[in-house]
């Protein structure tokens, strides 16, 4: 979302996924979840504890608008998992945000947070809304309604947002603020928010940039050299717009980006640093003049080394995985591969590093930004990049290694590795 107080342009025309045809995003992820499971041999009697949520709240969130109306619209928090530390993910504004797209993005958050060791569970949240249309003070009164509709079963040690898609570190100081409110200032309550309100430097990057640094991790081990690949990103957003920044600044080649309003090609490398300043200033990709125009669609079946899907979900399926002719895919955004195109992907031999691994930088830098909080201190951003490396290659490595090990998947080694870490929490904890 926006900074600053204005619409964005660009994301006036987001439409609800047209994916959602093979399967529920709850029932996909459970499917990745039973195909891991069963690798690590997991006791039947786990299965219930792991793939259904704690607690799933629904809550009506009533806004006045601007012009004297009220609309109210369904607000979600899913607690996934909490075995392994408080419940910890993002809050999503996005009119295909339904309980069933929360569930299962909570569900990841648990398999992500344990893959990467951190001591968090499983959370996410959602509102059902088209945040283009709405003006910043109506947004604001959402969010601040939202944030103490479910402020009860938040808390620094319970259960800790972040941002996601078309929500940012403003409407974090939001959530912080009215939080606050009820029970007395708690910067640790949220994490992504801005550098004046205990923000991590660093932390608004670390999506993106965690992105690069496991495709860099991926080409060291695989043997390819970056510097002669060509990259596509779907989605310059926050992780999609990082990721292309810090590919740029290697001097890897981006031959594609795309927001809502369509994607820009440049076969011998687009500038992205202009791309950059434009769309700061919320300007559609679209009306860039210079390059040419290609869709969405036709970005993600471009014919280019690494593809990097950072919008949405469930945008590789069925219809397209055929089609795909990347030879890596770096999942930056959460759930973009549906299970049936999963399949045709890998029997073509194509790479896939999964959403849990692959974003992961996001809440391995919610977790930094969370422990300055609560320990009232702060990294520079060179030691939280350094850290944060060191975090996605090591579970990089880690995956390939099981990978490898037991001829599996890389989303078969990462799920699996993260639902053992849960097991063995529920287990000591006597959950089961
Ligand atoms: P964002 O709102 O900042 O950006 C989303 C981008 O996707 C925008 O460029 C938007 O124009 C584009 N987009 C929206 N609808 C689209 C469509 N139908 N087709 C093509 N592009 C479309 O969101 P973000 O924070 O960058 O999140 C992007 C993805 O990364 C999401 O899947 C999110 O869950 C995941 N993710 C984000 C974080 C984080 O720290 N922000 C962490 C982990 C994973």
């Amino acid at each position: 979302m926006a900074e600053d107080q204005t619409v964005p342009e660009a994301r006036k025309e987001q439409v609800v996924p047209e994916a959602r045809k093979e399967q529920g995003p709850f029932e996909a992820v459970n499917q990745f979840f039973d195909e891991a499971a069963d690798l690590v041999h997991l006791k039947d009697e786990f299965y219930d504890v792991l793939k259904t949520s704690y607690r799933e709240i629904a809550v009506q969130v009533p806004v006045r608008t601007d012009d004297g109306g009220l609309r109210v619209f369904k607000g979600y928090r899913v607690q996934h998992n909490g075995a392994r530390g408080p419940y910890k993910g993002g809050i999503r504004y996005h009119p295909s945000a339904d309980l069933d797209e929360v569930r299962a993005l909570a569900s990841l958050m648990t398999w992500k947070t344990a893959l990467m060791d951190l001591p968090f569970g499983g959370a996410k949240g959602g509102i059902e809304c088209d945040p283009t249309g709405m003006s910043a003070r109506e947004i604001e009164s959402m969010t601040r309604r939202f944030t103490l509709s479910i402020s009860h079963v938040l808390g620094e040690r319970r259960d800790i947002p972040a941002p996601d898609v078309n929500t940012n570190a403003q409407v974090m100081a939001w959530m912080m603020d009215a939080y606050s409110s009820r029970y007395g200032y708690t910067p640790a309550i949220v994490t992504g928010k801005p550098l004046d309100l205990g923000g991590a430097p660093g932390r608004e990057a670390a999506t993106g940039r965690g992105c690069v640094y496991v495709l860099e991790a991926a080409a060291k081990r695989w043997d390819v050299n970056l510097g002669e690949a060509t990259v596509a990103i779907q989605g310059f957003g926050n992780v999609g717009s990082w990721a292309a920044r810090e590919l740029h600044e290697r001097g890897i080649k981006v031959v594609a980006v795309s927001d809502v309003s369509g994607a820009v090609y440049n076969a011998k490398g687009l500038d992205i640093t202009a791309l950059l300043g434009w769309a700061g200033s919320y300007r559609p990709l679209h009306d860039v003049e210079g390059c040419d125009k290609i869709t969405n669609e036709e970005l993600l079946e471009l014919d280019c080394d690494v593809l990097i899907p950072a919008a949405l979900g469930e945008v590789i399926n069925r219809g397209n995985a055929d089609a795909i002719r990347a030879g890596i895919i770096i999942e930056a955004a959460n759930h973009p591969t549906t299970p049936d195109a999963d399949k045709v992907l890998s029997d073509k031999g194509v790479r896939i590093v999964a959403d849990i691994l692959a974003n992961a930088g996001g809440v391995t830098g919610s977790y930094f930004e969370w422990a300055m909080n609560i320990q009232q201190f702060r990294w520079k951003e060179t030691q939280f990049n350094t850290e944060l490396q060191d975090a996605m290659v090591k579970a990089f490595d880690a995956c390939a290694s099981f990978s490898e090990k037991r001829g599996v998947s890389l989303r078969q080694a990462a799920f699996a590795i993260g639902i053992e870490r849960v097991a063995r929490a529920a287990r000591l904890r006597g959950y089961v």
